[in-house]
């Protein structure tokens, strides 16, 4: 082929050398996977001494280096470990990793379509197929990749603040305004307050029923009571998958209150908002078309590597009116459907939609949804396991993938962390009311119900040990 002809430069000679070197430190990555559980633990007031981190004046021969990077992997933990159990992301997708690789070789910035070319093809296709997911009239819609999720909850929160008070964005915050979330929300929610103008005080967190969900009425007493105190409520975020338990906020009822009180309508999907692609769990994100915005992580559920966050708005207008900022410098040709610049957070930004266009071209919508499907129903064979074994509490049973419980009356902190030095399992604790609980979550995929036998197996015999 004409493009293996060219001269072979010296740095392209090294190049292949370290994609060599690459697939063999690849290859020791996969079998610490399947051998060393998570990662031994080096506590970080040791890491320098036992680990060659520190940087020098004078660069280091390759001997050494690779064993510096060598020590640095085998310590460093492994999310895709099938005993890593601990944060709402982990596993691996093979067609997603080819994609975030190839997307680092090219290494385009994704603010203009002569920059990123047929990239901004690729990252607007998957905007419109989730827009129209939701619900949106795609040809009104419109959305951005930003490095996170808390970022795409910020760009709503802007968003919202701008629609109402547009003299927002240009004098400041000047009248008092509120936002509205639920108890359980992520805590993105209150950071952003901050950042935005709003301030962290006048963040209203509403009080959730006893599966976790905000309570439509509750919202709309604060909001109410705001009003009459002369505040301007200005966004209600909805979290659809909140953190603890993995709830479903009831869109349809809070999107009416939204639209009663004309407030934007703010979704935070990072978690859950994949449920979309499956059929037997998609009702859980029923009047989703509501939301002004609508954010959702590729990064959680679907496996991908971090970050892949999408935010979508019902009407694009806004991300204009909120982001953009001319730049003749930049923005010379094509227009501004394919300059996505104009309306980013950032202004170089990294490509994180080739990532999930590899892996969602692969296997479809349908794939996409069976991905969700395996995932609730590990949970939910799950607790059935812990259903029906005396010596465990369940503590939440509704759809979902969060597993909750305690073993007999071992303390889940004590046990979290016992598990974590002792590099038998990377598992959280959560709180939900007066509760304190393990909290299992089949993220990873490519986990079975095998893998989740051993999860309680290694579990129990460590609890053990403990009691
Ligand atoms: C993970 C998560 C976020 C934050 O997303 P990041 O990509 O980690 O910044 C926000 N909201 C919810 C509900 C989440 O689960």
């Amino acid at each position: 082929m004409y493009f293996l002809c060219g001269i072979l430069t010296e740095s392209n000679i090294s190049m292949n050398k370290d994609i060599e070197l690459f697939v063999k430190l690849y290859q020791e990555i996969e079998q610490m996977e399947l051998t060393d559980q998570v990662a031994e633990v080096i506590s970080p007031n040791e890491v320098w001494d036992k680990i060659d981190i520190s940087l020098e004046e004078n660069g280091t021969e390759d001997t050494r280096f690779l064993e510096a990077l060598r020590k640095i992997l085998l310590h460093t933990p492994k999310t895709a470990s099938k005993s890593f159990f601990n944060q709402l992301f982990g596993g691996r997708q093979h067609r997603s990793l080819l994609g975030d690789l190839l997307a680092s070789v090219l290494n385009n910035s994704m603010y203009t379509y002569k920059v990123g070319g047929p990239m901004i093809a690729v990252e607007k296709e998957i905007l419109r197929r989730i827009a129209s997911k939701i619900g949106y009239d795609h040809q009104k819609s419109d959305g951005m990749f930003a490095p996170g999720g808390s970022m795409t909850n910020m760009m709503g929160l802007l968003m919202a603040r701008d629609y109402a008070d547009d003299r927002s964005r240009f004098e400041g915050v000047k009248k008092p305004m509120t936002m509205y979330t639920s108890t359980e929300s992520h805590y993105s929610n209150s950071k952003n307050a901050a950042f935005a103008g709003i301030g962290r005080d006048n963040v209203r967190y509403i009080e959730v029923d006893r599966k976790g969900r905000m309570i439509p009425e509750k919202l709309k007493e604060a909001i109410e009571k705001d009003k009459r105190e002369g505040f301007l409520p200005c966004m209600v975020n909805a979290t659809c998958g909140t953190t603890v338990l993995c709830a479903f906020d009831p869109l349809r009822e809070i999107g009416e209150v939204c639209q009663e009180y004309g407030i934007w309508f703010h979704v935070d999907g990072a978690l859950g908002a994949s449920v979309m692609f499956s059929d037997k769990y998609k009702h859980l994100v029923d009047g989703s078309h509501l939301a002004d915005s609508f954010s959702i992580n590729a990064h959680k559920l679907f496996n991908t590597p971090l970050s892949c966050s999408i935010i979508v708005v019902k009407d694009k207008s806004h991300l204009y009116d909120s982001f953009s900022n001319e730049a003749s410098y930049l923005y010379q040709t094509d227009d501004d459907a394919f300059n996505p610049g104009k309306i980013s957070m950032q202004c170089g930004r990294r490509n994180d939609a080739l990532k999930f266009w590899t892996l969602w071209k692969s296997i479809g919508d349908k794939g996409l949804g069976a991905i969700i499907d395996h995932q609730f129903e590990m949970a939910a064979k799950a607790r059935k396991y812990v259903k029906e074994d005396p010596r465990y509490t369940l503590y939440h049973d509704e759809d979902s993938i969060s597993v909750c419980f305690n073993y007999k009356d071992v303390d889940p902190v004590t046990l979290c962390n016992a598990l974590y030095k002792e590099n038998k399992l990377m598992v959280g604790f959560g709180k939900f009311r007066e509760d304190t609980f393990v909290r299992l979550v089949t993220v990873n995929s490519g986990n079975d119900m095998e893998d989740i036998k051993r999860f309680f197996t290694i579990l129990e015999t460590f609890a053990e040990l403990l009691r």
